[in-house]
């Protein structure tokens, strides 16, 4: 299975893509969490990433591609993979399309989770207090909203062109809407 979880910020993408990735015996690759994993210990990519996730904007592509082309050739993801929050800009459709035909597989799906404005801003604020992430603070979110309508939203209709778009409820119990994106699978995994 190699599939895609997107969805505005804070829609649920980390918890869902971990219990999803779980129930197919794939690896979660989240490029924010390689991102915050390189920012603490203090790498060179690390560096680079921390000026731009602190406004709330995005990593340059080219550092982004290439991160997650080295992560995409580990050994554990070759029988596939869910990836939250990549892609999230068109040039980096375009790369994975370029990653994925290399290796000689496909993409299987896209399930995009939709949620209303008012809930997020609850949820990212709550998140900033159980999690001291220091993207969370109002202006930022603003930021990282903005962007994700211009540059991230475009790709849902890229790929419901493709016919891989899977759009599932993201409002209500965690377990409810890990429900609702594993049975969307369902079909998809048996084909
Ligand atoms: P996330 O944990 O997915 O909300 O990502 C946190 C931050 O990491 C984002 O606000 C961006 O600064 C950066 N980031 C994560 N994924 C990407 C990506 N695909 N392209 C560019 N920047 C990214």
């Amino acid at each position: 299975m190699r599939l895609i979880l997107m969805g505005p910020p804070g829609a649920g993408k980390g918890t869902q893509a971990k219990f999803v990735a779980d129930r197919f015996g794939i690896p979660a690759i989240s490029t924010g969490d390689i991102f915050r994993a390189n920012v603490s210990e203090g790498t060179d990519l690390g560096i680079q990433a921390q000026r731009y996730m602190d406004q709330g904007e995005y990593v340059p592509d080219s550092v982004t591609n290439l991160m997650v082309r080295r992560r995409i050739d580990q050994p554990d993801a070759e029988p596939g993979f869910l990836l939250d929050g990549y892609p999230r800009t068109l040039a980096q459709v375009e790369e994975l399309d370029g990653m994925i035909a290399f290796t000689g597989h496909r993409l299987d799906a896209v399930v995009v989770l939709t949620v209303d404005a008012e809930e997020i801003v609850g949820r990212l604020l709550q998140r900033s207090e159980v999690e001291g992430r220091t993207d969370d603070t109002a202006d930022v979110i603003r930021r990282r909203q903005e962007l994700y309508a211009e540059e991230t939203a475009p790709l849902v209709e890229v790929y419901r062109d493709r016919g891989l778009l899977i759009e599932i409820d993201g409002m209500g119990e965690v377990d409810l809407v890990t429900e609702r994106i594993l049975t969307a699978l369902d079909p998809v995994h048996q084909s």
